[in-house]
């Protein structure tokens, strides 16, 4: 009987690799690996808390990371190594920082040389040069120290908030323009991108696509895998009430909980509280030990199809969602135990005001 289940397992992974296959730009085939990508806002900016992180606690990360010989990728470096299938180092972690805040500069950038690690900072061109925000000049001071430089919009607008017919205009008008300053500015086109607020849309998709951008970031929490869609590439947000050291220690163990696909598969809700189901990678975790939460508290309305070919879990919140933004999470541990591996989905409600 085993033998039998276990053939039925080799055809369902051969079943579903093509699957994986599809949703990916970059060609098939890569080893496994498990990326956390850290993002920070600000840096020793107190007027700010829900975004900043303090000197203290971005050092604590740091000497972290050096302790125990991570080593730090930009994002664009970690894409080149996905795109031509070249392995990854065992611990590898990417730094990304949004907005383009004058404190990276003054703040946080003098902490990074200090321990010798790149980052890439997603930049907003319409506040380039304002009070709180970087300059050109110094944009390109910190591009000659290796500090890469991509997009993150022009106006940081709430595009999924326009109607359909009007979003792909106003979005692709927007990137076209930020694309160019950055380009006049610094001498080389972006092609990374990091949606204002985390939040996308299909047509989105399409128009960086359309725009020769290869990937993107969202907000969701999460670890970047070989089976990352790369336009929802997902991280761990380290400021504000997650800025903390025992936060970085939590999240840099984690392994990916890698999924088929979702149904449904666009962030916005049919029905509210909205249901979800999560088709999981087979033969990877223990679902019958897995936790799940929405917004961060835990969540018993839930199914678990624990199928050795077809795993999957159904999850619907037991009250109305009620923010913009809320992050439905699965975390469960491997099959040995010995890992937790972590996957979140984030629904958007472009009717709530932020
Ligand atoms: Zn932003």
């Amino acid at each position: 009987m085993r033998s039998i289940l276990f053939i039925i397992f080799i055809f369902s992974c051969l079943l579903v690799s093509p699957q994986i296959a599809e949703r990916k730009n970059f060609p098939p085939g890569q080893s496994n690996f498990d990326i956390p990508v850290l993002a920070y806002h600000r840096f020793g900016d107190n007027r700010y808390r829900s975004t900043n992180t303090s000197l203290e606690v971005f050092e604590q990360h740091l000497r972290y990371l050096k302790d125990n010989q991570y080593t730090v990728l930009t994002f664009g470096e970690a894409m080149e190594r996905w795109k031509n299938n070249t392995a990854f180092p065992a611990k590898t972690v990417i730094i990304t920082i949004d907005d383009g805040y004058s404190s990276f500069h003054e703040n946080g950038w003098p902490l990074l040389k200090k321990y010798g690690f790149a980052a890439t900072i997603f930049i907003q061109t319409d506040l380039v040069g304002h009070k709180d925000f970087i300059s050109w000049a110094q944009f390109a001071e910190l591009q000659k120290a290796g500090i890469e430089i991509q997009n993150h919009s022009g106006s940081h607008d709430f595009f999924v908030d326009y109607n359909d017919a009007e979003r792909a205009g106003k979005f692709r008008d927007d990137l076209i323009k930020s694309t160019a300053l950055i380009e006049k500015n610094l001498g080389k086109k972006p092609e990374y991108y990091v949606y204002p607020y985390g939040e996308w849309t299909k047509d989105m998709v399409q128009v960086l696509k359309d725009n020769g951008y290869s990937a993107a970031l969202v907000q969701n929490s999460g670890l970047f895998c070989e089976t990352s869609d790369p336009f929802e590439i997902p991280r761990f947000p380290l400021g504000g009430y997650f800025g903390t050291f025992e936060e970085l220690k939590r999240k840099i163990d984690l392994k990916a909980l890698r999924i088929i696909k979702t149904i449904p598969d666009s962030p916005f809700l049919s029905e509210n509280p909205p249901e979800i189901r999560v088709e999981v990678m087979p033969g990877k975790i223990n679902l019958k030990k897995a936790q799940f939460f929405v917004a961060g508290t835990k969540c018993e309305n839930i199914k678990i199809i624990d199928d050795p070919i077809n795993p999957a879990v159904i999850l619907k919140a037991s009250g109305k969602l009620t923010a913009r933004r809320t992050l439905y999470t699965i975390t469960a541990p491997s099959i040995d135990g010995k890992t937790w591996h972590w996957y979140s989905y984030q629904w958007i409600r472009p009717e709530v005001g932020e």
